[in-house]
C-alpha cells in the first residue's frame, strides 16, 4: 500500500468545529497561494451536520486560505501525524469574506489597535477523557493523573512538538475531567492556538482508541466544561492592566476596556456560550457564571481578575490579567474572542467606568434564546459585522435552537456531547 502524506486546510467556523478540505503535501505551495474551494453555505453547516437554513443558497464560490502562520504538523509514533492549516475565509478576489470567523476577530484587533494597545490571551479549555473510568473520590487525586498518564504525557508530548508551551496538565473536579492551560499569545495566535489545542486533545485521545468530550455539559446535571479566557492589554511590550492604588486593581487605562465587556456580555454570551447546552453549564453552584459581574479572584465570577504571585511591581504588572468565564467548547475561538474585543474597544470609546465592588451585576442570558435576542437588540454588536453576517448568525443559531425542541436537558447533553 503506497501512502501520500495529506495536509488539510481549515476553518474553525460558526459551529466551532474544524472543516475543511485536504491536498497532497507536495502540493503545499500551491495550495498557500490559490487555497481550497468551498461555498458560502458551508459557514450555515449546523454542529449536527446538515445545513439547516442558509440566505445563500447553493451558488457562490470562496477559499480557504492557509495560513502559514497556523500550521500544525505533529508526528505520532504510530506512523500517522496531525497535518492541518487554519486559514481565512476569502472571496475569489483575495478579499475577506464578510462571514469569516477569522476576519472577525482581525478587524476587533485592528479596531484595539486603534486605541494603542493590543491584547494576550490564554485559553484554558475543560474536558472529558473516555479512556479513564469514572471513580468516586478521584477529583484532583494523583491516582486520577496516574491513570491518565499516558494520554496527558501524549498530550503535552504533542503541544510541545507543536511549538506551544504548555503551561499545565491537571485532573479537574468533574469524573475523568481534565484541563490543559497554554501560555497567552497575542490574540490572533492565542485564538489559533485555542482551535488547535482542541484538535490536539481529540487527536491524541482518538489515537488511545478513546474520545475528549468538550461539550459545555457532557452529562445533564454534571459537572460543566468551561473553556475560561484570561486578557490582559498591552502597549507594545509593556503591560497596562495593573494599578494595585485602583480598584479591582485596575488601571485607569484599561478599565473602560472591561466595562465594556460587562456592557455588552449578552451579545458576547450569543459568541461565547453559543449552545442550548451552554446555558445548562451557567447555574448555581457550578463555578460557572450566573451574573455578569466583576469580582477579584472569584471563580463563580463571569470576568474574575486573577491572582498574581509575588509582590515585585513589575513581576504583577507582567502576570496581571483577568479571566473571562462566560466560554465553552462550543464557541468559535474567533468570535468569543473577536466579540470581547469589539465590546472592550465600546468601552474604551465610551469611557466607560466599571460599577463599584458592592453593585448588583444583572443576571446572564438564561437560555441561548435570550443570548441570541440581546445579541439582536444590542446597536452596538449590529456593528461588528455586516447586516448579512448577523442575520445569517441570528438565523444559523435560532435553527439549532428549533432542531432541539421538545428534547429532555439530558437527550440535549447527548447531542452536544456526540459533537464537541
Ligand atoms: N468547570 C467549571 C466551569 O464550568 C470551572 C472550574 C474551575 O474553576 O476551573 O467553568
Ligand atoms: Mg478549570
Amino acid at each position: 500500500m503506497q501512502r501520500e502524506d495529506l495536509v488539510f486546510a481549515g476553518i474553525c467556523d460558526w459551529a466551532g468545529l474544524v472543516r475543511g478540505k485536504a491536498f497532497p503535501v507536495a502540493e503545499t505551495n500551491a495550495r498557500l497561494k490559490r487555497g481550497v474551494g468551498l461555498t458560502h453555505s458551508n459557514i450555515m453547516m449546523s454542529c449536527f451536520g446538515p445545513i439547516m437554513t442558509t440566505p445563500f443558497g447553493t451558488t457562490g464560490d470562496l477559499v480557504i486560505r492557509p495560513d502559514p502562520a497556523a500550521h500544525v504538523a505533529v508526528p505520532f509514533d504510530d506512523g500517522t501525524a496531525e497535518r492541518f492549516y487554519l486559514g481565512d475565509i476569502q472571496n475569489t478576489d483575495g478579499s475577506a469574506w464578510e462571514c469569516c470567523p477569522r476576519d472577525f476577530l482581525k478587524r476587533a484587533i485592528a479596531a484595539l489597535a486603534g486605541f494603542g494597545l493590543g491584547l494576550h490571551a490564554s485559553f484554558e479549555q475543560e474536558f472529558v477523557y473516555t479512556g479513564i473510568e469514572e471513580r468516586p473520590g478521584a477529583t484532583y487525586a494523583l491516582d486520577a493523573f496516574r491513570r491518565q498518564a499516558l494520554f496527558g504525557e501524549a498530550l503535552t508530548g504533542a503541544l510541545s512538538a507543536a511549538g506551544f508551551g504548555p503551561d499545565s496538565f491537571l485532573p479537574e473536579y468533574g469524573p475523568r475531567q481534565f484541563e490543559v492551560t497554554i501560555a497567552p499569545e497575542p490574540a490572533l495566535r492565542a485564538a489559533d492556538r485555542a482551535v488547535i489545542v482542541r484538535e490536539l486533545v481529540r487527536g491524541v485521545a482518538w489515537r488511545l482508541g478513546h474520545r475528549a468530550i468538550l461539550a459545555p455539559m457532557p452529562a445533564a446535571g454534571g459537572i460543566g466544561n468551561g473553556t475560561h479566557i484570561h486578557m490582559s492589554l498591552w502597549e507594545g511590550e509593556a503591560p497596562i492592566m495593573h494599578d494595585p492604588a485602583e480598584p479591582y486593581g485596575i488601571s485607569a487605562r484599561a478599565a473602560p476596556f472591561f466595562a465594556g465587556v460587562l456592557a455588552h456580555m449578552p451579545a458576547i454570551a450569543a459568541f461565547s456560550t453559543p449552545s442550548v447546552a451552554s446555558y445548562f453549564r451557567l447555574t448555581p453552584n457550578r463555578w460557572a457564571p450566573v451574573n455578569a459581574n466583576l469580582a477579584v479572584q472569584d471563580r463563580g465570577a463571569a470576568l474574575r481578575v486573577a491572582p498574581v504571585f509575588g509582590t515585585a511591581e513589575e513581576s504583577a504588572a507582567q502576570q496581571f490579567n483577568i479571566e473571562f468565564r462566560v466560554a465553552d467548547a462550543a464557541s468559535c475561538p474567533y468570535l468569543a474572542l473577536g466579540a470581547l474585543i469589539q465590546a472592550g474597544v465600546d468601552g474604551l470609546t465610551r469611557r466607560l467606568a466599571l460599577p463599584p465592588p458592592e453593585a448588583q451585576a444583572p443576571l446572564l442570558p438564561r437560555s441561548l434564546k435570550e443570548a441570541l435576542a440581546a445579541l439582536g437588540a444590542d446597536k452596538v454588536a449590529a456593528g461588528w459585522w455586516s447586516p448579512v453576517a448577523m442575520r445569517a448568525y441570528l438565523s444559523f443559531k435560532e435553527a439549532e435552537i428549533a432542531s432541539l425542541a421538545n428534547l429532555s436537558e439530558s437527550a440535549i447533553c447527548a447531542r452536544y456531547a456526540e459533537v464537541y
